[in-house]
């Protein structure tokens, strides 16, 4: 199973990337500010280090760590026996949960939110944006992760569909492209839409600490951290910063241990 996990994963991350950025181009959303280039650079420059980083300095990854756990009967559902199908679910809606939960609290707390900063400094948001965070937001994250799948003794088809789905459904509510107005209402019923994580790349703090969730809206909507904009009074980025410094990969590094005043008020 993990042999083929990353190439299957791999495969899938790259057809839906390029699957949206089709959409985006066809029919853009909004007309980006900065140059598509540099922020392709940057942006997919930051993934591809994180996705080195990841490899490097974590010697276990989720998945890996679900097969661990179930191996050696660690975590809730391992001591359970539940029928599988059912620990599939728990395990992608917990991580899911865990996910909404994890990125509130990177708004909320002054130290996390310098780190998270990095995401939304960008004033363009499209398929790319997907791989715009900072390498400790990853690592940190990847540890939240690793810890949850142990202690709840996550399935670990359900750990491998969930991670297809996170980085899907990151991409897609990512894209500078919008469902079209009747259907939009309904697969938001359900699913993080473009329009709705677009919002929460607001440059106005009442709206970017709205819409955490990245897969399933419920999450949203259970905490009442859900909101509806419309997408015509929408300015997105970071006011402080300068558009050109967003496409720095230097200055993205660095961000979270500037001490301008970028960070003394929020
Ligand atoms: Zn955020
Ligand atoms: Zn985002």
């Amino acid at each position: 199973m993990t042999e083929y996990e990353p190439i299957i994963r791999s495969a899938i991350f790259i057809i839906t990337l390029a699957i949206i950025m089709l959409w985006e181009h066809h029919a853009p959303a909004r007309a980006l500010i900065l140059n598509l280039k540099k922020r392709l650079a940057v942006n997919l420059g930051l993934g591809f280090c994180n996705m080195i980083l990841l490899r490097l300095l974590v010697p276990i990854l989720a998945l890996e760590t679900a097969i661990h756990a179930q191996q050696n009967t660690i975590g809730l559902l391992n001591q359970t026996k539940l029928p599988h199908a059912l620990s599939i679910l728990i395990t992608i809606l917990a991580l899911d949960l865990l996910i909404y939960a994890q990125h509130a609290l990177l708004h909320k707390i002054p130290a996390l939110w310098r780190i998270h900063a990095a995401h939304h400094t960008d004033p363009d948001i499209d398929a790319s944006s997907a791989l715009r965070f900072h390498p400790i937001e990853i690592l940190l994250s990847m540890g939240i992760k690793i810890t949850a799948v142990y202690a709840l003794g996550a399935a670990a088809y359900g750990v491998m569909i969930f991670e297809i789905l996170l980085s899907s459904m990151a991409i897609f509510n990512h894209a500078n492209a919008s469902i079209k107005k009747p259907y939009e209402k309904y697969i938001r019923a359900i699913l993080v839409t473009p329009d709705m994580h677009r919002t929460h790349h607001s440059i106005r703090q009442g709206e970017r600490d709205t819409n955490f969730g990245f897969i399933l809206s419920l999450w949203d909507r259970i905490f009442r951290t859900y909101t509806d904009k419309p997408q015509k009074t929408l300015t997105l980025g970071l006011p402080p910063c300068k558009p050109a410094d967003t496409t720095r990969l230097l200055w993205i590094l660095q961000l979270p241990f500037l001490t301008r005043l970028l960070f003394a008020k929020r």
